[in-house]
């Protein structure tokens, strides 16, 4: 079969599009023909190796898949060859305390599909017959494959782990992430009431087509107020989070007394501070979650079916593909991403010290991008490194840091390896 796979961590000029080994049903199994497979922000860990493939390489991503039932192994009776089909991704052993607690996706032995096993951008994927579900002719193979991971976490953690109810008040963190348009329509088909958050005013009408009765952009307005001022100073019962790092500091600020926090994700950092104070002073409750349970899976397949909810699909694409597509992917979370998020969400926190002064992020972002918009004004572009002449010393710096200078031709990729070296005097006198 064809497959788009890896042999080595890397970008996306890493991903192959060739011949793979062709799966084969052992007992129990079920080999399914890939009619559509979604793309997530773990696909990017394993493939340049943050999140490293457990069973190692060569390694076949995607995790959420749909298709036909093309071959079963010995003992799997239910399924008929041809049969529309959606795939549960978690593995579980059915063994353990946790999964005869009932908790499966608290395995000792935990898997996804895609991740601990080979996964769907291929022609054919192989999963257990128990993770398979019939796909209801009233949704899409593209439908489906946005399903598995971020509507079915995002359903979990509002109906399971929140216990959303009708009139309570929701805030959702990044309305234009999977969970987060998949969270703003379950909360409202709840019965609840919805703020959420965007980081540009283009995507407020998408928000608010999602159902979000009040749409806050992040980098212009603080959330916290905003939230506090949406719901009459009270605060929300609920937030739904999964960016990690600042915003969950700030999310449980945004939370009335009883209220509870489900974090499902670290998009951008697996670190977060809590004001305890706020904790058990208004007895908060902090969840952690993910995924769901397969009858969870169904339940939000029928509410697809009867167009109660809607997954929203970026774009499709052949398999084929997938290298050029991926160029597309979200840029990964570098130190000028870091400083421009942290200059627009609190400019006057402070940053550094300098010396007798404390420089805000502000601050520090504007001269970071003055000293980018410099060098390129002298033709030095992003991945170049750069001899920069201090006044008592030389340094070298790999000029990769500033945004917004357009990165020139051969000089991408690697920092410092194929870049050109530029020599810039620069004085350390205060003008
Ligand atoms: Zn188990």
């Amino acid at each position: 079969m064809k497959a788009a796979f890896f042999k080595e961590h890397g970008g996306v000029e890493k991903i192959l599009y060739d011949d793979y080994r062709d799966p084969v049903p052992e007992v129990g199994e079920v080999v399914v023909r890939v009619r559509a497979c979604a793309l997530n922000h773990v696909d990017m860990l394993l493939l340049d190796g943050r999140f490293p493939p457990p069973e190692g390489l060569p390694h076949v991503n995607g995790c959420e898949v749909t298709g036909t039932v093309e071959a079963v192994g010995a003992g799997v009776k239910e399924l008929d060859r041809g049969g529309r089909a959606i795939i549960f991704p978690g593995f579980s052993c059915g063994r353990c305390e946790y999964c005869l607690r009932g908790a499966r996706t608290v395995c000792v032995r935990y898997g996804y599909l895609g991740a601990h096993k080979d996964g769907g951008y291929a022609e054919l994927v192989k999963a257990p017959a128990t993770n398979i579900l019939p796909l209801p002719d009233a949704v899409s193979f593209e439908a489906g494959a946005a399903v598995p991971l971020a509507m079915l976490t995002s359903w979990h953690a509002l109906v399971a782990q929140a216990e959303c109810r009708p009139g309570q008040t929701v805030l959702v963190q990044a309305a234009g992430s999977g969970v987060g348009s998949a969270a703003i329509q379950i909360a409202r088909l709840c019965g609840a009431r919805v703020i959420t958050t965007v980081g540009s005013d283009d995507k407020i009408d998408f928000a608010r087509s999602l159902g979000a009765d009040h749409v806050v952009n992040y980098r212009t307005q603080d959330f916290v107020e905003e939230t506090k001022r949406w719901s009459g100073k009270r605060g929300v019962d609920i937030v739904i989070e999964h960016i990690g790092g600042e915003t969950l500091e700030r999310s449980v600020q945004a939370l009335t007394r009883l209220g509870t926090l489900v974090t499902i994700g670290s998009h951008d950092t697996h670190w977060g501070r809590l004001d305890l104070r706020h904790v058990y002073s208004k007895n908060l409750r902090i969840v952690g979650t993910n995924l769901g349970s397969i009858l969870e899976l169904q339940t939000v397949l029928e509410h697809l079916a009867d167009g109660r909810l809607k997954p929203v699909i970026d774009r499709v694409f052949p398999l084929k593909d997938a290298r050029e597509q991926g160029q597309g992917a979200p840029r990964p979370v570098t130190l000028p991403r870091l400083l421009e998020r942290a200059a627009l969400r609190r400019p006057e926190a402070p940053a550094v010290v300098d010396g007798a002064r404390r420089l805000t992020y502000a601050e520090l972002a504007r001269q970071a991008a003055a000293l980018g918009r410099g060098l390129a004004g002298l033709g030095i572009g992003k991945g170049d490194r750069v001899l920069i002449a201090l006044k008592n010393r030389l340094e070298i710096y790999t000029f990769w840091v500033f945004p917004d200078v357009q990165t020139k031709p051969g000089c991408a990729g690697r920092p410092g390896i194929h870049a050109k070296l530029h020599v810039v005097t620069a004085s350390t006198e205060r003008g």
